[in-house]
């Protein structure tokens, strides 16, 4: 059967940058299991991912507005570095999480200056455009109970 709305799909995956870095792989792991139209995936991957089957192996190029978003430079913020438990021991990359009206957001160190640092509120890969390789490993309807949990049950997924 071929991907569509409501399926559970599984695949493997190689993620690079435009210089071929690899950024993640699936690569003697479990492939990742999903449901097809839930948004569980980036929006540009899960529009390629429809009509697909199994055995199908693709590229996709994927631009940051339908990955992870552009960068927003006004994510950025200094702040001075007592607000830290430890102002000594912040390094560049590190990451973090803080309560905001929104919710979790995570924060990563992006310079640390003598009395302040930076903090980066973008994902990590915004302003980033990516590259897939896939394939696609199993296709099948989604239970009704998957569809009511919004996730998927089993193999790489939820066990309850
Ligand atoms: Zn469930």
């Amino acid at each position: 059967m071929k991907i569509a709305k409501d399926c559970v799909a599984a695949f493997h995956y190689k993620l690079t940058n435009d210089a071929g870095d690899v950024i993640d792989h699936s690569e003697g792991q479990e492939p990742l299991y999903y449901i097809q139209g839930l948004g569980h995936i980036i929006p540009g991957l899960e529009a390629q991912m429809l009509e697909k089957q199994v055995g199908d192996k693709f590229s996709a190029t994927i631009e940051a507005a339908d990955a992870y978003g552009e960068r927003r430079e006004e994510m950025v913020q200094v702040v001075p570095r007592e607000q830290f438990e430890k102002p000594n021991e912040l390094q560049p990359g590190m990451q973090f999480t803080v309560e905001t009206d929104l919710g979790p957001m995570m924060l990563t160190i992006s310079e640390v200056l003598e009395t302040e640092v930076k903090v980066d509120g973008n994902h990590p890969l915004a302003g980033v455009r990516l590259h897939f390789d896939i394939e696609i490993t199993e296709v099948r309807e989604a239970t009704e109970e998957e569809l009511a949990h919004g996730h998927v049950h089993g193999p790489g997924g939820h066990n309850h």
